[in-house]
């Protein structure tokens, strides 16, 4: 079969690895120069940023996208890591000499002693949700299928609550429930609007601490994170050596701007040069309302799908500032990456956020240091730091363009708080907005994670009303995240060929 794959990001480029290991013609249209999408490298002045992801969940041996990978003879280096997370007026920083996996909690009970028996009553629900994650990575035998359904029954009266209802049922102060919803925040939900057990999946205690044993008794029990030695775009890169090794083509540089349709199934693609290119299957990704709307037409779609398409609400924009540094920001920081909060309103911040207000940092942004995983991404004896906060795709007043170069000074005198004097030792700075963003991913409207989690909403899904046109990435059912979007793109690929 001929397929032809629109965009070499994650999503693309694990639908075509799978279809060119199959034998099928594969054929991929990226509009930038080389692949990954939001996970490729941003090179600038002699150092390289990560554009995308932070730390990587599924990485590690015995989880999903390493499973995946093994399986197309792909293995790459990681290493484990850890995040710090500061509130307003206390922080979780991890401690220097590792004091166990429940750290956190007893901190937490230090900081906040007249809530003991609700952080305690707090764990033990964590770990009865660990357990019932746990049994469901086993095979599903009959034995495990009756394990499973005894410890759903232990958690089964959350199930329904929201997480802004959970937080409230465990704890009475704002400061620990932000300390557990602010994650959401980030990803442009009101934690009223995620499923309560997105707490726990959000918070997985081996996600601030890289000691924390991920095996219980010999069995892979906790899921871990961490940074691909060498840098994200390590994966992107795989995925396409792998695709050309089988045959497939990847062309850079090159836009498609329509699907073609006849008699209700795909026909074709047509580049930006006007080139037609005949194709039996079409993958597309990237904005699913840019997609769906301009590239394949709504004419073509049926009253449900348009329906999914007018609803789904797609995550906003990040104001990011990368930064080469003269110094070493581990100097002043416990982990490679934290989460710096300003406030605990996260209502209010989300508000703000889907109104086009801007936060300029003071609600909170996040510091992270590739070039400690990847030192090679700077120049000898320098750093790579970068700087970032999610941010309205439009601003309600002011466009970026003329804002920006105002917003980066707040942010870096903010930063100064964790990094004392910063300004003083920026060698390069480059600062991507929403425009950037929007430029860099084809999409006219900035949406970096993929789609926000919010609770029964419907996504586009992976099979379109189209005959063979399929759709991936982060807006579609599986949403973003590097672990869904490579999953999800597998899953679009058994659905796609009924297997
Ligand atoms: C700032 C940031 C932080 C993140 N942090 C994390 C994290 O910590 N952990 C995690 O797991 N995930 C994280 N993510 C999310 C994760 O990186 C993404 O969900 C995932 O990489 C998206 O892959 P994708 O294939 O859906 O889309 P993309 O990476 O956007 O790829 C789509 C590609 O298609 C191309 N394209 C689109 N339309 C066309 C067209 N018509 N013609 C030609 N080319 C086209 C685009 O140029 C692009 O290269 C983060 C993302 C960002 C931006």
């Amino acid at each position: 079969m001929k397929i032809t794959i629109i965009g070499a990001g994650l999503g693309g480029l694990t639908f075509g690895a799978l279809a060119a290991k199959d034998g099928h013609e594969v054929c991929i249209y990226e509009k930038n120069h080389a692949p990954g999408g939001v996970v490729a490298l941003l090179e600038h002045e002699g150092y390289k940023f990560e554009q995308g992801p932070l730390l990587i969940g599924d990485m590690l041996e015995e989880e999903s996208i390493y499973e995946f990978l093994k399986g197309l003879g792909i293995t790459l280096q990681t290493v484990r890591a850890d995040r710090d997370i500061i509130m307003p007026d206390y922080d979780m920083v991890t401690p220097k000499e590792y004091s166990g996996p429940y750290w956190r909690r007893e901190r937490l009970k230090e900081l906040f002693p007249e809530e003991k028996n609700n952080i305690d009553r707090y764990y033990k629900f964590y770990d009865d949700v660990m357990h019932l994650r746990y049994l469901s990575t086993l095979p599903q035998t009959a034995i495990n299928k009756i394990k499973l359904a005894l410890a759903f029954l232990k958690i089964k009266k959350y199930a329904n609550m929201n997480a802004d209802e959970l937080t409230k049922h465990f704890f009475k102060s704002e400061k620990i429930r932000t300390l557990y919803t602010g994650i959401l925040a980030d990803f442009c939900a009101d934690p009223s609007e995620s499923q309560g057990l997105a707490v726990v999946f959000t918070n997985f205690e081996t996600a601030f601490d890289k000691r924390i044993p991920l095996y219980k008794n010999g069995k892979k029990y906790y899921p871990g994170y961490c940074y691909i030695k060498g840098g994200c775009q390590k994966l992107p890169e795989a995925l396409a050596d792998y695709i050309v090794s089988k045959g497939g083509k990847i062309h850079y540089n090159t836009i498609v701007d329509k699907v073609i349709v006849e008699n209700k199934a795909v026909k074709a693609i047509r580049l930006e040069n006007g080139e037609i290119i005949n194709s039996d299957m079409v993958v597309g990704c990237g904005s699913g309302k840019d997609f769906f709307f301009d590239t394949v037409g709504a004419e073509h779609l049926d009253e449900n799908y348009l329906n999914i398409l007018n609803t789904f609400k797609p995550m906003e924009a990040v104001f990011m500032l990368h930064l080469g540094v003269d110094i070493d920001p581990m100097n002043y920081m416990r982990s490679a990456l934290s989460y710096c909060y300003g406030m605990y309103d996260l209502h209010e911040a989300t508000v703000k956020l889907r109104t086009g207000v801007y936060h300029e940092g003071y609600d909170g942004y996040l510091l992270f240091v590739p070039s400690h995983h990847a030192p090679e991404f700077a120049p000898e004896g320098k750093h790579c730091l970068t700087i970032y906060t999610v941010a309205p795709d439009t601003l309600k007043d002011g466009d970026w363009e003329s804002k920006k170069e105002e917003y980066a000074k707040t942010l870096i005198s903010l930063a100064e708080k964790q990094i004392p004097e910063l300004s003083k030792h920026i060698t390069t700075m480059k600062i991507m907005t929403a425009k950037e963003y929007r430029e860099y991913t084809h999409m006219s409207k900035c949406s970096f994670g993929g789609v926000v989690p919010i609770w029964n909403q419907q996504n586009p899904t992976h099979i379109t009303p189209v005959k063979h046109l399929i759709f991936v990435g982060q807006q579609s059912e599986n949403a973003g995240g590097l672990g869904n979007v490579i999953m999800g793109a597998k899953s679009a690929y058994e659905k796609a060929f009924n297997n």
